[in-house]
């Protein structure tokens, strides 16, 4: 259907067929920028490479986000379709620490909502999608963009190709790229870099009986180990979401595939051993991410803005990502739904929406140094389950619940003990294995030559390593 609202702006080539906003990608960040533009009676069309539904990692979700559920008018839908999630609990060898929503700060955003949800996310960004189409988004599937088509300095649309492998261009007088970790946008401009070359993330789904009642629950369950972590979490149907995130030196040292690797942690980790209890099938290929931390050097430029993963993909120890990308899909829709809509977006729309973006990755970043530093030594991981209850957990729960830019004296605090005690006291690594740097090494002994189970794991291996 021809879509009426489609209008010509000053200065506009006249062969152009010019809509409000082309969005690239249509996962939680898209869709949500989708949302909110169309809702406001803005032409907007979305092209997603994808098929929906389509599998995507990051299935753990903050209460921070739950008013954008609201907003976008899909909370009781994701009520009906997930795991209600209280919260989260670490594991720190013996020790456990517990995240419970309900008991943040007085003037937490999210005080009426403490809780979120762990989600399917083929399920999930399915929702978001179809309710952007359900208030007149024009979402395209199978279709992949290729290139930026840039005229005087000014990105004004892209060129791709649709579902039958024909070329096309379309035109917007503003481009968002929400093409996640591809960054389709500032990556072509030659202004995406790798934050965390030496971290990765394996992961797969499993069926299983239930292990421990908190899992059982839908608290989110970590274990920390020498660099790095695990994670279990249930999703509906009695499936389990579980991954590890280590370094690629670990990875490589420990003389085994992905997928061997994964079911070693399954076999031997305390969380995920007590966690999935007898009798547990994996029920997906196992999957690698090797891109562990990501940033754009801009976030906006002239007929463009990055949303999501685009603009920047920080380790997910903190399950900041989906919220982030609706969140950053939010503040980008209201900055263009108030603006002129008779002129090309400019640029210095977005620069407090860059600004705050930038304040959000550097908390979250300084979080995570001071996560990896308690899991490199036993002398920090005494200090957080020292401090549990009180100022402290209600100022992390703020801060793990979405608030991220609310208490930034707390989290230069926490780097900061982090690193006095780690330094000072450094790692008893006896008391656990786990602790132990070598942790996860391949044994004296044992071959050296790596198995890989299939010639697809081999291929992930590589694309992970490159
Ligand atoms: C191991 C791991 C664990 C994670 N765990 C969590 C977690 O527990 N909780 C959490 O919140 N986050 C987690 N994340 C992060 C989460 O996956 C992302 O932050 C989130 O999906 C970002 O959403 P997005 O919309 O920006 O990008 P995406 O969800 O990646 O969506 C981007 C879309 O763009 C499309 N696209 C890409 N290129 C093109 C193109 N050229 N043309 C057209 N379409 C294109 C893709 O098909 C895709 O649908 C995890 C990430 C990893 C790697």
């Amino acid at each position: 259907m021809e879509n009426t609202k489609r209008r010509r702006y000053q200065g506009a080539d006249s062969t152009m067929i010019q809509h409000d906003v082309v969005i690239l990608g249509g996962g939680p960040a898209g869709s949500t920028a989708a949302t909110l533009l169309a809702a406001r009676g803005l032409d907007v069309v979305v092209l997603e490479k994808a098929h929906f539904p389509r599998f995507h990692i990051g299935e753990s979700l903050l209460p921070g986000t739950v008013a954008i559920f609201e907003r976008l008018g899909i909370h009781e839908q994701i009520r009906d379709a997930f795991i209600h999630k209280p919260g989260g609990k670490w594991l720190y060898g013996s020790k456990e620490v517990t995240g419970d929503f309900s008991k943040s700060d007085r003037n937490a955003s999210f005080k009426g909502t403490p809780y979120s949800y762990l989600v399917e996310r083929s399920v999930f960004d399915e929702i978001l999608i179809r309710r952007s189409m359900d208030v007149g988004a024009d979402v395209r599937f199978g279709v992949e963009v290729r290139n930026t088509i840039i005229r005087a300095g000014r990105v004004v649309g892209v060129q791709g190709t649709d579902e039958e492998g024909q070329p096309f261009e379309i035109f917007g007088r503003l481009v968002i790229d929400a093409t996640g970790l591809r960054a389709f946008v500032s990556a072509s401009m030659g202004k995406r870099k790798i934050t965390q070359p030496q971290r990765m993330g394996i992961y797969a789904q499993y069926l299983a009986s239930p292990g421990r009642e908190d899992i059982e629950a839908g608290w989110f369950t970590g274990q920390m180990f020498y660099d790095g972590w695990t994670w279990l979490l249930k999703l509906p149907r009695n499936r389990y979401s579980v991954g590890a995130v280590l370094t690629v030196d670990r990875f490589r040292k420990s003389g085994r595939s992905p997928a061997e690797l994964l079911e070693h942690l399954v076999a031997e980790n305390e969380l995920l051993t007590t966690g999935m209890g007898d009798g547990h099938e994996r029920i997906s290929d196992v999957m690698v991410t090797g891109n562990m931390g990501s940033t754009s050097g801009r976030l906006c430029g002239e007929g463009w803005v990055a949303v999501g993963d685009a603009a920047f993909f920080i380790d997910p120890c903190y399950s900041s990502g989906v919220h982030l990308a609706m969140k950053s899909g939010e503040a980008v829709a209201d900055l263009v739904s108030d603006a002129p809509t008779d002129i090309p977006v400019p640029a210095s729309l977005f620069e407090q929406y860059e600004a705050d973006m930038r304040r959000h990755e550097r908390s979250v970043h300084r979080m995570v140094d001071a996560f990896y530093l308690a899991s490199r030594y036993t002398s920090v991981q005494k200090m957080v389950t020292t401090f549990q209850g009180g100022w402290f957990s209600r100022k992390f729960v703020t801060f793990v619940g979405g608030d991220f830019n609310a208490n930034s004296a707390f989290i230069s605090r926490v780097r900061f003990y982090s690193e006095t005690v780690g330094s000072i006291f450094g790692n008893d690594s006896s008391r656990d294995p786990s602790n132990h740097p070598n942790y996860l090494h391949r044994n004296e002994g044992e071959s050296d030559i790596q198995s890989a189970d299939s010639v697809a794991d081999q291929v992930i291996i590589e694309e992970a390593l490159t």
